[in-house]
Order: C-alpha cells, then structure tokens, then sequence
C-alpha cells in the first residue's frame, strides 16, 4: 500500500513528554493542547506525529486505556492536522516481570535486565508475544476509526534492546533468554535441515540433542561459522518481529499506510550482533514504507556529519527502499541541538532544518518527520532535540520547518511524483562483510563506512548520483542496471555473488575493489587465493601479501603521484592485468580489461585515504576510471564565480514525466554564480523555471533539449526550484 499524501510532520507529546513516555491528559490541559497544534499548523505542518506506548495502554494485566491516544486524535483532527502514531512496545509495564519472571532479556554473560520503563521484555516469550500483539491490534482498532488519521510507524529505530544504556554489562549480546535460545534452537534445525551432525562439523561441536546447542558468546580461536549463524539469526529475526507487528496493526486496519524506520542506515553498522541490529534491505520488505533518523548535528566524535555523510545514509536507506520497491520516509530528522548527558552537539540553524529537509527529498523521500516539537523535558536528552522554545513559543527553526512543510503542501503531485534521476554507479554494501567484523574481533564497522565515504565523496563532487546495491541483490542480477561497482572492503563472499560480479565485468560493467576481495567464504573459510572464488582472472592479479601499515607506507604511481596506504597494504601477482601503482617495486593498484569490462583491485582501502585527506591523486585516478567507464552527470553545473572556486555545493535533479525538481545545495561559506545545463526534451519552447520558495518564476533557454541558465546562490543557502512547461493564459499567453 503506497501513502497518498506526502506528510510533514513534527513528533508531538501531551504536556511536554518525550518520546516513548505518555504523561496522563487531564480536561485542562486541552486548551495548551489545542493552542500547540495550532502552532504547529499555522507554521506549515500538515501532520503531527503522536505516540502510545504499552505500558500506559495495560497499566494493569489486559485492563486497556486508549483514552489518551484518543484525546489527541480528536483534538489535532480537529485542528486540521493528520496524525501517524508511533508505537512503542519497549517502553512496558511491570507487572510483567511479576507475572512472567522469565521473560527479562538476558546476555551473553547471564546477567539480565530488571525493566525499569524500558527496554522491556524478551517478546520471544510467548505470553509476552501475546500481550504486545494484542496492545498493538487494539490500538489499531482505535485509531482507524479517526478520519485524518494517515498510517503507522511500528518500530521506532528496531533493535533487540533499546532505549537504555546497560552500563553493568560488557559488551553485551542480546537476547540469551530461554525462550530466545529456543528460537535460535528452532532456526538451527531449519537451517540444517533437522541434521545435527552437520551443525556439529560445522561449528566444530559435540552435540548429542537440539536442547543441549548453546548460542555462541565469544570468539574461539577454531572458527566463528557459530557467530555467523547467531548474525543471521538475530538479523532475520528482527525481521520477523517487525512483520509480526505489521500483521497484528493491519489485522485491525488494513486500510492504512504502516511504516517502521532504522537508527541510521545499515550500511553505518553491524548486524545482527550487541544490542542487535537488523538489515534495511530485509526489514524494508516488511512494511509498506521504511526510513531512517537522520541527526547530523547528534554529540559523539562522528558529529556533526559532513554534506557526503548525510547523503551516504540517505541514499543507503533510499536504495534498500528502492530495492524493496517501497517509499521512503524520514522518521525522524533532527530539529534542535543534541544532547546526551554532559555531551552537547552543534548548534542547529534554520538553514540545517531546511537544507536536510531537502536533502532527504532529493533522495526520494516523500514523507519527513522532524524530532520533535518539544525539547526533551527530562532524562538522558535533557533540553535537547527541540524545534520550539521550552515554553513552547516560536523560533526561526520552527518557520524553516514549517516552510518545508507548506512547500511540500503546494507541490504535493510533483512532490510525489518526482523520483531522483537512476544512478549508473553503486556501492556495494556486502553485509556479510559487516557480519564478520564479529568473528574478526573488530567492535565497529568504521573502516568499511570510511571507505564508503571516501568514493562516495569524490562522486558526489562530480555530480554523479550513487546508489548502493545489497550482496543479496546482486545474486538477484540486479547489477545489470549498473555500470560502474565499487567493493568497500569486501572481504567475505561466495561463489554466486562472484560469479555475477565476473558476468557483470564480462558484459562491460567496471569493479573498482578493494582490500582481500573474497579473503573468506560467508563461513569464514579461507579461499584459495585473494581475490577469492575465481575473482583473481577477473582482476588479472592475486595477493602476494598483506601487512599493517604501520610505517606510514607510500604508493607510488607514475600516474596518480604518492599515495598514502592506508592501515593494512596488500601487494599482487599480475598475471593478465597492468600495475598502475606500486610499493617497493611490487604492485599495489592493478587494473584488468576483462573481456568487455574493466576491473581495478587497490591494496589498501583507499576510500578511507580519500576520507581523512580527500587525496588529489586518487581523485584523479577515480575521477579517470568513473570517466573511463563512459559515466557522466545527469545535469552539468559549474561555478561562474568567484572564478577558479572549489567550493562545495551540490545540484541534484529529481524527474516526473513533465517536471524537474531541482535542488542546489550550496555547501560553502561564500555565494556562489552556478551556470547549469539540465537536460529538458519535453519541449520545444522555452520552459518555466520557478523558485519554490519564493514563487518567482522566469523563462529558460532551452536550446537542443537542455535548459541553461545561471543562478546566484547564497552561502548556506538551499535552492529548490521546478522546471517545466510554462502555464498558459485563455489568450495563449505565458
Ligand atoms: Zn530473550
């Protein structure tokens, strides 16, 4: 089911709650109620986003009250707002540990959780299980009946554990309950067919019956294929729970839209592991919209997130939405300063509120809900996170996000419509590499999102879109709508996804890999040799060795200048292939024609040289092989003035069958004269080109099917413009 209408929302709570607490609505509180959403409309919202949690609708065992949830339904339909509700199952009631003392979540170590208001209980406990399904078929029974009520979103952010820090716990693994172990028990005898003695060979194990299979705590130094079953396990089964919310919601009410959105996208982590994250690519197929938060100014040593960053997130969760063939939407995008503890993030501007509205919108999103109205009143978040004032009165962020808001409501049909131009490059996000970053004992994927960034950049800086493409897609010959591939570190893969990255070059495609290609198999079996699985006649080369870099080791390249290693060096064999670079004499960056494609192996993860340092060396070489591969930009823009600039911006174009949306981020401190060159072949008259935010509106020249035009855009200003057929008078008039 598709959402009809294109939400812009701001997270509300009754009297100042933070999300995912309910406080109790008493009859003179509806006045400040009413007078807020009426704030929030009149500054450009269309929708507000409410929430109900489990432990205010069963404060006491099956007793339900839905009466707040109800209050401010009716009291924001009646102010002229949709609503979506988020459901927080993770924030229960008590009485649950009294009634079900088995039903804490555990860790690896046996230490388990006392729920003070969160995370909860382990819903693989079946009684459990039945409550939270049935607060959320009910809840969904009440809130159908409200006619401006617009969809769900039934996972906030999901993982196994949330909303708590365990600090007695270290480095926990979620869940090791009975009932959770049980589950992992039934998913083994189903993934090995019921055959014991081959999970026994496989983990290295001496099992005499199912009951006696211990999930996997630590790493041993024999294998790790038990680590990568418990990965998929928990990354599958997160998926399933999502599904089984979704069921119990559309039981009640089939007739709304019912989305979930991730942390940050999945591309970021690691699944399946710690507190337990999921696949967006898996969970994206279980709902009819997923998303993702987006908090580019959060505290913590990755913050504030650069322009590239953003986009990496956004395109990362646009392309699992793409792949699932589902809309997009963010869940939450931040409004106000970040705050966790004693760690305070940036200061948030208006032009942030906007200008990440309008990133999200450029990557397809058709739905943005801004976190949140309030700031935090109390708690861990303390004063953080908010668009209005504490007492509620009005700031320039609030009429930047409402502007977003009342733009979005005057072009909605184009909004809806427009769908960023297809992307000729992907990264591959090669989860299995993510999953055994466990077995390798390393605690973050840090490295392989670095080396995200660092190619993603150097694209986004030649206007070339990117998108990114899941192992499991490429098994599905999805890569065939591509024509360039970049490897991040892929160090895990199999005989099937190799044998369509060959087929993929063979037909003309280009790789671009990186570091131990197919080091192991997704058992973690070592292969043969590196590049595995027959990839080395690909890349016309194979490993002759790999070391840390400890020394600060230069590449040389008569080509490309030094360049840096970055922490481990690999050097090859040239057996078909051409060494473009080398250290020591020995070849470090090889590059192969393959049949009609090309493919470059690089020895060390030069993605993350171009993060630290944006190396103009290897963004000539990348730059090269993008143009190598006959990949140009969509639409062409350059920087008039002031002359010889390298300022940041960037031009993004979304397209409907009559218009173009067009964004213009300029990312610098300085104005900027663009000159563009958009492709236009719908007409043969001079087009309308219109500033969506101010209305104005001037003809184009359009000369052979490409419209030109200069713009002058200020220093951390957005531009969001529309180009298409001028409107006619009754006289024919423009
Ligand atoms: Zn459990």
């Amino acid at each position: 089911m598709d959402p009809k209408t294109f939400p812009v929302s701001v997270w509300y709570g009754a009297n100042r709650a933070r999300a995912p607490m309910f406080w109790e609505i008493q009859g003179e509180d509806h006045k400040r109620i009413r007078a807020d959403f009426q704030s929030i409309r009149s500054s450009g919202f269309n929708t507000v986003r409410l929430w109900y949690d489990w432990l205010t609708a069963e404060k006491r065992p099956d007793q339900w009250d839905f009466s707040g949830i109800i209050t401010l339904l009716e009291l924001s339909h009646q102010a002229g707002l949709k609503s979506v509700i988020q459901v927080y199952s993770d924030s229960a009631p008590n009485w649950v540990e009294s009634e079900y003392p088995d039903s804490l979540f555990m860790d690896r170590s046996g230490l388990v959780i006392r729920n003070q208001a969160s995370p909860g209980y382990c819903t693989d406990h079946p009684k459990v299980r039945e409550h939270v399904g049935d607060f959320y078929y009910r809840l969904a029974e009440v809130a159908t009946r409200f006619p401006s009520f617009l969809g769900w979103d039934v996972w906030s952010e999901p993982h196994i554990v949330e909303w708590s820090w365990i600090d007695y716990m270290k480095e926990p693994w979620f869940c090791f309950c009975r009932h959770s172990q049980n589950r992992f028990r039934a998913w083994l005898q189903n993934r090995y067919e019921c055959d014991l003695d081959h999970l026994n060979r496989n983990w290295y194990r001496t099992y005499r019956y199912w009951e006696e299979v211990q999930p996997p705590g630590y790493i041993s130094l024999s294998t790790f294929r038990d680590v990568v079953d418990w990965i998929h396990f928990n990354t599958e089964k997160i998926a399933e729970d999502l599904a089984w919310k979704v069921d119990h919601v559309k039981k009640a009410d089939p007739d709304h839209v019912v989305s979930s959105h991730a942390a940050i996208s999945s591309v970021y982590g690691m699944p399946g592991i710690g507190y337990g994250a999921s696949d967006d690519w898996l969970l994206a197929r279980q709902v009819d919209v997923w998303g993702t938060s987006l908090y580019p100014k959060h505290t913590g040593p990755w913050m504030p997130l650069k322009p590239h960053q953003i986009c990496v997130a956004l395109d990362a969760t646009a392309s699992s939405c793409r792949s699932a063939a589902k809309p997009f939407w963010v869940g939450e995008l931040q409004t106000g300063d970040g705050v966790t503890g004693m760690r305070f993030g940036e200061s948030v501007t208006a032009e942030d509120v906007d200008r990440w509205a309008w990133r999200c919108v450029s990557r397809g999103a058709t739905g943005l809900h801004y976190y949140a109205w309030y700031p935090m009143s109390c708690g861990y978040e303390i004063s953080g996170f908010g668009l209005c004032e504490p007492d509620g009165s009005v700031n320039d962020r609030v009429w930047s996000a409402g502007n977003v808001g009342r733009i979005v409501s005057e072009n909605e049909d184009l909004f809806m419509k427009a769908k960023p131009a297809q992307a000729d490059v992907a990264i591959l996000y090669n989860i299995e590499a993510h999953g055994s970053l466990a077995g390798l004992r390393v605690s973050a994927a840090t490295q392989i999102r670095k080396d995200m960034f660092g190619f993603y950049r150097v694209l986004m800086e030649l206007g070339i879109p990117v998108e990114f493409v899941h192992l499991d897609d490429i098994a599905e010959g999805m890569l065939a709508q591509y024509r360039f591939l970049y490897m991040p570190s892929s160090y895990v893969l199999t005989e099937r996804h190799a044998r369509r990255i060959q087929e993929f070059v063979a037909r003309g495609g280009t790789v671009m890999a990186d570091f131990r290609v197919g080091w192991m198999n997704d058992q973690g079996e070592l292969s043969l040799k590196i590049p595995g699985m027959g990839l080395d006649r690909v890349f016309g080369c194979y490993e002759d060795d790999t070391v840390d870099n400890r020394d600060k080791k230069i590449i040389s390249s008569h080509l490309y200048g030094p360049i840096p290693a970055h922490e481990h060096l690999s050097t090859f064999i040239v057996t078909d292939g051409k060494s473009l670079a080398e250290y020591n004499g020995r070849p470090v960056i090889v590059k192969n024609q393959y049949e009609e494609g090309a493919a470059y192996m690089i020895g060390t993860q030069i993605g993350c040289v171009l993060e630290e340092e944006n190396h103009s060396g290897i963004r000539r070489f990348l730059s090269s092989a993008v143009e190598d591969a006959g990949i140009v930009p969509y639409c062409r823009s350059f920087i008039r003035s002031p002359e010889g600039s390298d300022a940041p911006y960037e031009v993004r174009i979304n397209i409907s069958d009559e218009r173009r949306i067009v964004f213009v981020f300029n990312d610098s401190s300085e104005p900027l004269t663009l000159g563009l060159e958009i492709p236009f072949p719908l007409s043969d008259f001079e087009p309308v080109w219109k500033n969506l935010k101010t209305g104005e509106e001037r003809l184009v020249q359009c000369i052979n099917g490409v419209a030109k035009m200069d713009l002058l855009i200020e220093q951390n200003e957005t531009g969001v413009y529309a180009l298409g057929k001028p409107h006619y008078d009754k006289e024919g008039r423009v």
